[in-house]
Parts: structure tokens; sequence; C-alpha cells
């Protein structure tokens, strides 16, 4: 197979990034499959007020592209989709990209896979890789009522900006990385906020700034300068927030910097008392962010503790009775995380089912390719999304083992190629033990684990490790066809 054809399935940054790497090695024969009407993913997605990103600006890009045009320390979503689209541009996608065409179910049968559109229509192709990410499929809460209440109500990642909030009561629900986005920007605006808090998060805080016009035209006049930053604030990533994850050298100095932040922010030692967690940081994503406190301590903002018994056409009843009534809710309670590529069939080899097969857990190897399913590759699979570090970083050393692979099937003339179940196997044990050193593993629920309490969606080690691991295919893990 000298030139395969290749499905990509989503056009966020990892279906973008495998199109750039294989536009870059001369493959034109590729289509990118995007549900929606437009590049992007998440950033295109997820629109609610103050929506950005805790990474640094030029680590959350591509090392290759680099940006001068960046306006602040930490990007706002704007400038990130701003960013994808000049990508797809500059690296001639566009006419690559299938948009509004979502894929439903995909088949391994003759040596190819066969892909069904949503509409119907059959797609063929050699090889397939996901790019569908972890965090696209909005979840609500399993609370009794939702459907009832009589306001509007959406979740974050869907925000409806069409709901006017100004002088209304807006309940809040969760208070993950994107409640603490959005509560600052709403504070204020409406009447009155209610902050349904079940698990009180780890802060740190962010310090983002936009950058002056002097260091702006040094960005870009200064190549060396960008690589020489963005160089710092990876090692600064690996060195010091990636201890944290395994109760290293810099656990505490995490922790004492979240409890000053809280203690400098959060006046009143009661609202301190119920902001404080009781687990380790980093066992939940740490939120990076200045804003949220100060929010939380405004007379007008309450934040609600005691758990929520049901919505009601009025608002949100909590266990003890007490209606807190409300005029829209906001439901920022997260992703379903654990179910990867679902919900497309996906069917491999010999009629195998890919969510049968990880009905106790998702699981590939390099979190890129599964037994039975050949010519099948995830990027931001099973284990590799970090608490610690960009994930861009990840996605190109998958997107780079990828390319290694297409190529390793046209070099050896092979039809496919398909990860041996003792790879598989090894690879699970290796990572099982590396699993269990971290602070997941330590009690605390989270969105990196199954509801039976294993953890499929974390890389445990340093990016540094999983750049070395997928440097190159190792053929023997693979068994090929010709
Ligand atoms: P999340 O971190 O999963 O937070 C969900 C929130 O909803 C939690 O506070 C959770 O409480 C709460 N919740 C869920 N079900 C509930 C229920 N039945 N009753 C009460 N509360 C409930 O979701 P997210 O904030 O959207 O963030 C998801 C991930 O997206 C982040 O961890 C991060 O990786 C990414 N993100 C990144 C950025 C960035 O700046 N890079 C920004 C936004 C999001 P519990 O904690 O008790 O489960």
């Amino acid at each position: 197979m000298t030139h395969p054809r290749v499905a990509i399935l989503g056009a966020g940054f990892g279906g973008l990034c495998m199109g750039i790497r294989l536009r870059r090695a001369g493959i034109g024969s590729f289509t990118i499959f995007e549900k929606a009407g437009g590049v992007g993913g998440t950033w295109r997605d997820n629109t609610y007020p103050g929506a950005g990103c805790d990474i640094p600006s030029h680590l959350y890009s591509f090392s290759f592209e680099k940006y001068s045009s960046w306006t602040r320390r930490y990007p706002r979503q704007p400038e990130i989709l701003a960013y994808l689209e000049r990508c797809a541009d500059k690296y001639g996608l566009r006419p690559h990209l299938r948009l509004n065409t979502e894929i439903t179910a995909m088949r391994y049968a003759g040596g190819v896979w066969r892909l069904t559109t949503a509409s119907g229509e059959e797609h063929v192709a050699d090889v397939v890789v996901s790019g569908v990410g972890q965090l696209n499929r909005p979840r609500l809460p399993d609370i009794p009522g939702v459907e009832s209440f009589r306001g509007p109500w959406f979740h974050s990642a869907r925000w409806d900006h069409g709901a006017d909030l100004t002088c209304r009561r807006v309940a809040v629900i969760g208070t993950g990385s994107s409640a603490a986005q959005f509560i600052p920007e709403i504070a204020g605006v409406a009447e009155r906020v209610l902050v349904f808090q079940r698990t009180p998060n780890w802060v740190i805080p962010k310090p983002d700034a936009a950058f002056g016009w002097p260091l702006r035209l040094a960005f870009h006049y200064l190549p060396p300068l960008q690589r020489a930053y963005r160089s710092y604030i990876y090692r600064r990533s690996e060195n010091v927030l990636f201890p944290v994850l395994v109760n290293g050298w810099s656990a505490r100095l995490v922790r004492r910097m979240a409890l000053k932040h809280l203690e400098e922010q959060v006046p009143d030692p009661e609202l301190r008392r119920r902001l404080t967690p009781g687990y380790p940081p980093g066992c939940k994503r740490i939120v990076i962010d200045s804003t949220i406190y100060p929010a939380l301590s405004r007379p007008d903002v309450d934040l609600i503790t005691e758990k929520i018994g049901r919505v009601t056409p009025a608002g949100v009843e909590t266990v003890d009775g007490r209606l807190h009534e409300a005029d829209v809710i906001v439901y920022a309670t997260g992703f379903d995380t654990t179910g990867f590529l679902m919900p497309i069939e996906v069917t491999g080899r010999d009629g195998r089912d890919l969510h049968a097969q990880w009905s106790r857990g998702a699981e590939a190897y390099l979190g890129m390719a599964a037994p039975g399913f050949p010519n099948l590759f995830f990027l931001y699979g099973p284990n590799t999304n970090l608490g610690h570090n960009s994930i861009v970083f990840m996605l190109e050393c998958q997107t780079r083992y990828v390319l290694g692979c297409v190529r390793e099937l046209a070099a050896r003339g092979a039809r496919s190629m398909e990860v041996r179940p003792e790879a598989m196997a090894a690879w699970s044990g290796a990572l099982s033990a590396a699993l269990a050193r971290t602070v997941w593993e330590s009690g605390c629920q989270s969105w990196y684990k199954t509801r039976s309490g294993r953890v499929t969606n974390n890389w445990p080690a340093r990016t540094t490790l999983y750049r070395r691991l997928t440097a190159a295919p190792n053929p023997r893990a693979y068994s090929f066809r010709t």
C-alpha cells in the first residue's frame, strides 16, 4: 500500500494535527470527517462566558506553528479557535474536510474500514485515526426533575447565548474548571448566583496578563525567544506540577500555595472551610484560576454545599427540603469521559465490538491501538490525558507515531497492522504499576476514572517518557498482514 486512504474522525486539535502531519509527509489521500459545521472541536463547542485555557498560549499550540499573535499569557477561546482556523487554512486542510458529517459506525471487513455516516453514506478507508477527544459529550447529572424546570436550562459546553441572565437568579450546578471560569463572568450581571458545590477543588493562581506590544514584537521578530519561552513553561510543568501527581517533592508546595491563595482571597473563615478540599491536590483536576474565590465571596453569590435532592419547576431543592428558587439553571457537570469513541459503533476483525472489549474500562497500547482492531489508531485515547501539561504535546507525539505506522505499512507493502495481545498485556501491566503510584488512586472521584474506580483517562508519567516511547512504532509489537 503506497498511499493508504486515511479517515480522520474529528477536526479538533488532534484531527487537524494528523492532517497537517500527513500533508507535510506528502500524503494527500485523507479525509477529515467532522460532525459539526466547523473546525475547532472543544474550542468551537465551549463558548461560555470567560472560556479559555489554563495552559499558557505558547505551550497550548503546535510546536511547529509558532504564533506571534497571542495577546495574553493564557489564551481565551476565540483566540484558540482563530489559531485552529488559521492552521486549517495555512496547511491546506480545507479540501480534506467533510463538515456536518457524523460517523456513526465503522466496520473492519475485507481488509478495509467501512465508515457509515449519520445520513447513511458509506466511505472506505485503509486506516482510521480517531481524533474525537475525551471531553466532547456533555453530561447532565442524574438528578431527578432536570427536565421539569420551567426556565431556561443548559449545559456549560452548549451555552445558550439567547438566555439573558441580566437580573435573573442563576443556579450553577458544578464547580470544576468550566464553572470556575464563567461564574466570575456572570456574577454581578445576574441578580444572584447560586453555586451548588458537591466537592471543593484545589485552586491555584493563574498569573494571566496581556502581553504588551514590545513583548509581542519581540516574539514576532525573535523566534528563538518564543522557543525559549515555550521550553521554559514546558519544563516548569514537568518539573514542578508533575511531581504533585505522584506525591513528589512539590506536593506540599502546591498544597501550601493553594491554601495561601484561599486564605488571601476568601476572608470569611466559614466559607474558607467549605472550600477546603479533603483529598490530595491533583486527585481531581487542579483548577488554575485567580477569579473564582473573589466571585464566591461576593454578597450576591451563594455557595450551597447541601446535597441536591431534585430539580423542581421553580428551582433546585436540596435534601434538607429547602427550595432554592432560580430563573435559569446552568449545568457545569462535566462530560462523559470514559466512553471514548462512544456512541460510534466500532466493529473490528472477526466482528469484535470495541465497546464490549472496553466494558471494564478502555485500554490501548500506548493509548493508540487495540488488539483486534487493525489499522485503527486513537489520538488522545485511553490513558493519555494530562493533569499537568499541554495535551497538544501528547497529540504531536501521537500523530508522529501514527505517521510512522502509515509509513511502516507502505514500506512493508502490508495491508494491515494490529497490535499483538502480548504487547498489549505488557503495556497494561506497566501502566497499572505506574498508576498505582499516583494521587488519582487515593480515593477521590473524578472524570479520570470509570464508576468502578479504574483510571482510564490519565497518563501517569512525565510527558518526556511518552515522547520517548512513541518516537517510532516498534514492529515487534504488531502483526502485519499483506
Ligand atoms: P468537571 O471537572 O468534570 O466538573 C464537573 C462538576 O460538576 C464537578 O464539580 C462535579 O462535582 C459536579 N457534578 C457532577 N455531577 C453532579 C451532581 N449530580 N450533583 C452535583 N454536582 C455534580 O467538568 P468541567 O468543569 O467542565 O471540566 C472538565 C475538564 O475540562 C477539566 O477538568 C479540564 O480538563 C477541562 N477544562 C479545561 C479548561 C482549561 O482551562 N484548560 C477549562 C474548562 C475545562 P464532583 O467534583 O463532586 O464530582
